[in-house]
């Protein structure tokens, strides 16, 4: 247990007046939640900025005023029916607040029976049914906190992996499963494109990709900017594009790569000119994997006579499962995965967010929640 007394107040950033005139605002008179049944209270030591927190600021679908769903801390209380075990322990708290697995009588949904809470159609998650990590103290459900971290890892990198990794180990493992099915000889190259490579969850997919399958996938990192660049190659990328260069150079240079194009392009961006481009980007036979989350009612700019006449996959990824929660965890304990970090204060939150809406932030930015 915490040695402190738990405040009845606390500080939190919160978005309010969602859409065009929206502002984030730090307060410090936000009432602290009480655990309920099968809750915990998580005192917060660091929180990620997703840079999916825009859709909240824009009014893209209902969210919580306080957002955040990559939060690292210390549990200090827990409700009646949990237990103590938790208590003391460091855990991370992720966007999937809960899902219907563990639903007493009632039948949990196809996803859950197969391992995958994340592609929960009863899923609640953080940040959007309940407050997010952008506060002191947040209310997780103990069933779906991640523990058990490596005690090497410093919790400023662990934030980073519980949205922008776990999301990029699902998207890596999208493309394993699509490239097992393409019966190609083991030692030709895989061309994977990572659209939106130098952001937070971008450069943690090209690290990925990279140290995926002894090296034979070869990453072309497309971003804007020397910074995005840098982080891009630092992280393993093959070659990098600058997308400014427009959509017909952007396909020039990975024709000139890869001949006849990717066999994965992994759209990590929310832009839409992003998704315009991906279907130019990707071999027949080749797979899109959609990560970025662009306005609701924003359609994939692929037509279904193109989709069927050059045999083209089109997936999707909403973030990973636990196992490979774990296994990212392993993967940054040994230091194959190094999230490249830079850390803020909560006051700073307004103008990460406003970063973030502009694509002005390289790598992940983590908060330091104030004690
Ligand atoms: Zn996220
Ligand atoms: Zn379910």
């Amino acid at each position: 247990m915490s040695s402190l007394p738990i405040p009845t107040v606390q500080t939190a950033a919160l978005i309010e007046n969602p859409g065009p005139n929206a502002s984030v605002v730090v307060r410090d008179s936000v009432p602290v939640a009480k655990p309920g049944p099968n809750e915990i209270l998580v005192k917060l030591e660091y929180s990620g900025v997703c840079g999916s927190e825009i859709r909240a600021l824009n009014g893209w679908g209902v969210y919580n005023p306080i957002v955040g769903h990559e939060g690292v801390g210390t549990v200090v209380q827990a409700g009646d029916d949990v237990g103590s075990s938790l208590l003391g322990q460091r855990v991370g708290v992720k966007w999937l607040y809960s899902a219907c697995g563990d639903a007493a009588g009632v039948p949990a949904c196809s996803a859950c029976c197969r391992g995958f809470a994340n592609n929960c159609s009863r899923q609640t998650n953080t940040g959007r049914h309940v407050p997010g990590t952008l506060q002191q103290y947040v209310l997780a459900d103990a069933r779906f906190v991640t523990t058990n971290f490596p005690p090497t890892l410093p919790s400023e990198v662990v934030a980073p992996l519980l949205c922008a990794g776990l999301t990029m180990m699902g998207a890596v493992g999208k493309v394993d499963a699509h490239v097992a099915s393409l019966n190609e000889s083991a030692n030709e190259d895989v061309w994977v494109v990572v659209s939106g490579s130098g952001g937070g969850l971008g450069h943690i997919g090209v690290q990925l990709a990279s140290a995926a399958k002894a090296g034979r996938y070869k990453v072309i990192a497309i971003d804007h900017g020397e910074a995005k660049k840098q982080l891009s190659l630092e992280s393993g990328a093959h070659n990098f594009i600058d997308y400014t260069g427009g959509d017909d150079e952007v396909e020039r240079q990975v024709k000139a790569l890869t001949g006849e194009g990717a066999h994965a392009v992994i759209v990590v961006s929310g832009a839409e000119a992003a998704f315009r481009t991906a279907p130019r980007l990707v071999r027949n036979m080749g797979v899109i994997v959609t990560v970025g989350l662009p306005a609701a009612d924003f359609m994939l700019p692929v037509s279904a006579a193109l989709c069927s006449a050059r045999s083209l996959t089109v997936t999707g990824v909403a973030v990973g499962t636990e196992d490979q929660m774990t296994q990212l965890l392993a993967l940054a304990a040994e230091g194959k995965v190094t999230p490249k970090v830079e850390v803020r204060t909560l006051a700073d939150v307004p103008g990460i967010i406003e970063g973030l809406r502009t694509d002005k932030v390289t790598g992940r930015i983590v908060v330091k929640i104030p004690e």
